[in-house]
């Protein structure tokens, strides 16, 4: 496992400027690439799962976090308000408060429960500059939020849909050193709400876990505010942990904002609010992944998927053509043309990527290539054709490993 601050810069994914300031990384195109495909991801499962998206503003009123406690239980780690005229503008410090309200914005029935509303969206910490760093301390934050309005009966299974979810997102992410913590309240702590709601909360967290016999561990002092949480815990290089993927159940904010829908009696009821993210933070996901592949990340996600490697310029017009296929097909393909150097230096400097097709004279007589994996296993040439449609299928697949014979 190696630094991601260090491998992240050298593989161009993301870089800093002082003149942009600390805790505030830009996306390179390798890193964008990675980002893009991620986000696909939480999207496309999340619809099949019988999410529906959102987008809400990343700034709202100051009454507003007042409303959801935030200002007085979070305000620490919030940027000032921003005078507009007469009004107070902060930049969200979660995006639970926009989904209340989303919720709330026209009366709902029982029927439409669960409702479970997406977003990729931003939000910001006004972290001190001192601890920022790469892409795991920082101020602004994409992160893949959902919160799932449930009628108190719907909230075990809701719970266990996002549980099986963050599992399989984990496995087709190569993620396998993740480990499950109950985050409680501390004796001494702060918190909201009453000791009965608390327990009704831990109650349904524990029960997800133990029925997916998913191994975890309890931590104590380290629930949220308003309600208790699984956290799906990781290690960085040097150790320091960090939750990646989290599940909540919130009798909390339904009460502060009002929540109700209308009952099978016709009467108002106080829906339960889960709040999950799959795959957390885009940052903090891609230094993990960064660090635990250690740059040589699955298929799918590669920032270059195929490198082309013309061994003479000769055959520089069969790579541009391979090039050009593969990126009508929707794959990642860079040429590395021989100027860059001799085949062995232009295979060393794409160990990384998960394909290499070398195009030499004989293989370009029969318009084929020779096709190398990343790790240095040979295969027998295959036509253009071939290798973009088998590159297309493992990638389709979100398979982890690199061939299927
Ligand atoms: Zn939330």
């Amino acid at each position: 496992m190696q630094d991601h601050r260090r491998l992240g810069r050298e593989l161009e994914i993301f870089d800093t400027d002082p003149l942009i300031g600390a805790g505030l990384p830009y996306w390179l195109p390798a890193g964008a690439a990675m980002r893009h495909e991620l986000e696909e991801y939480a999207y496309n499962t999340e619809r099949m799962a019988g999410y529906q998206h959102v987008h809400s503003p990343v700034l709202a009123k100051r009454e507003l976090y007042e409303i959801s406690g935030h200002w007085s239980h979070y305000r620490d780690g919030m940027y000032p308000p921003m005078q507009v005229g007469a009004e107070q503008v902060v930049l969200r410090p979660s995006l639970c408060p926009h989904h209340a309200l989303i919720f709330r914005s026209r009366s709902r029935s029982y029927r439409e429960l669960p409702l479970r509303i997406a977003e990729l969206g931003g939000m910001y910490r006004a972290e001190l500059s001192g601890v920022l760093g790469g892409l795991t301390r920082v101020r602004s934050i994409q992160l893949n939020d959902a919160h799932i309005f449930a009628a108190p009966g719907q909230a075990a299974a809701e719970v266990g849909s996002a549980l099986a979810m963050i599992r399989q997102a984990h496995a087709d992410m190569g993620i396998t050193d993740a480990w499950y913590r109950l985050s409680l309240p501390s004796p001494s702590g702060k918190y909201v709400g009453s000791p009965q709601m608390w327990d009704q909360a831990v109650a349904l967290l524990r029960a997800a876990l133990e029925d997916l016999s998913q191994p975890y561990e309890t931590g104590e002092g380290e629930a949220a505010f308003y309600g208790p949480k699984i956290d799906v815990q990781v290690a960085d290089y040097s150790e320091r942990e960090a939750s990646l993927s989290t599940i909540q159940v919130d009798f909390y904010q339904p009460d502060r904002f009002d929540l109700t829908y209308i009952g099978p009696d016709g009467a108002p009821h106080r829906p339960v609010m889960i709040h999950r993210s799959v795959i957390g933070g885009l940052e903090r996901l891609v230094a993990h992944l960064i660090e635990v592949h250690d740059g040589a990340f699955p298929p799918w996600y590669a920032p270059t998927q195929l490198t082309v490697l013309p061994v003479g310029e000769g055959q520089l017009p069969e790579a541009l053509a391979l090039e050009r296929r593969g990126a009508e097909m929707g794959l990642r393909v860079a040429v590395s043309p021989p100027e860059r150097g001799t085949l062995a230096s232009r295979i060393r400097a794409s160990r990384l990527v998960p394909y290499l097709a070398v195009i030499g004279a004989r293989e370009a007589a029969a318009s084929q290539v020779s096709l190398r994996l990343r790790g240095g296993t040979q295969l027998p040439s295959l036509s253009a054709a071939e290798l973009l449609a088998k590159i297309s299928e493992i990638v389709a697949s979100r398979s982890v490993e690199l061939w299927q014979h």
